[in-house]
């Protein structure tokens, strides 16, 4: 038998939207209205620090440092946070099924939540390799939570000659941040022009020109890319 809960707001998803969210139903006065169901272990969170002081050698940043709203210059929406503006937070929950007619969502804790208002927050997922081109092999990662990101941090620390698949934002940002400059071959198989990289300062322009020639005709990592895409 499922247990039942009813709040008036139901958020499922609980990232960056969900954090602000919180934040502005506890400013206009209903934090116990509202409740919280999120997949994660931990509680919302900035998602972009994971790829920038997430990665520092020294000092990288950790939950609960940068829980929201500390990104947007609030307060730092951790546990006690929470608590004291009566928002309800299930973590580790994930929603399975939505009745719209009932106005229920089902957890996969087989718990049925009753609302008048519904939220759904659920962000997007990575674009994943092939698992023909050895997108699911060890030393494989994928960044997009917090879980990711400890995963990718420990696998740096022995790295040799990491491969980044991918030209935008996070190529720079993921080079500037590891430092990798002596030893980061990448594979551009993006088709995104790769030079976006002025907002981030001469440094990654530099780190960008001198590994040029290595980027645009890298050795392809045999265990993970078998035929390279064709741009
Ligand atoms: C590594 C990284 C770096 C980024 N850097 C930047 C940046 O520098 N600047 C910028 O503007 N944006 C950046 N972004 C994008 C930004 O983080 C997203 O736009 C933002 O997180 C979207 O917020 P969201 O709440 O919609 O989704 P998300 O933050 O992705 O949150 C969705 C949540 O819903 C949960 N969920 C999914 N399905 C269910 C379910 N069925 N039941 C319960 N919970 C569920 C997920 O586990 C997750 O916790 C970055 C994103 C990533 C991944």
């Amino acid at each position: 038998m499922a247990t039942q809960i009813a709040k008036k707001i139901v958020v499922v998803g609980g990232g960056n939207s969900a954090g602000y969210f919180a934040r502005a139903v506890v400013a206009a006065g209903r934090g116990a209205d509202l409740l919280i169901c999120s997949a994660e272990e931990v509680l919302p969170y900035e998602r972009p620090a994971l790829t920038k002081a997430f990665l520092n050698e020294t000092g990288p940043a950790r939950l609960p440092g940068f829980h929201t709203s500390v990104g947007g210059g609030g307060e730092r929406q951790n546990q006690e946070w929470y608590d004291a503006n009566g928002v309800e937070v299930h973590l580790g929950t994930r929603v399975v099924a939505w009745d719209p007619s009932a106005k229920t969502v089902t957890t996969d804790k087989s718990t049925s939540i009753g609302y008048e208002k519904l939220v759904v927050a659920i962000g997007c997922t990575a674009l994943k390799l092939p698992a023909s081109m050895g997108g699911d092999l060890p030393g494989v990662h994928y960044v997009r939570d917090n879980a990711d990101a400890l995963s990718l941090y420990d696998a740096m620390a022995g790295a040799k000659a990491p491969v980044v698949i991918g030209g935008g934002e996070f190529f720079f940002i993921f080079v500037w941040e590891i430092r990798l400059t002596t030893s980061c071959f990448v594979h551009r198989a993006s088709t995104v022009p790769p030079c976006t990289a002025p907002r981030f300062g001469s440094g990654v322009r530099t780190i960008t020109t001198r590994n040029r020639r290595r980027c645009w005709d890298p050795p392809v990592h045999p265990r993970t890319l078998t035929s390279p895409p064709s741009d």
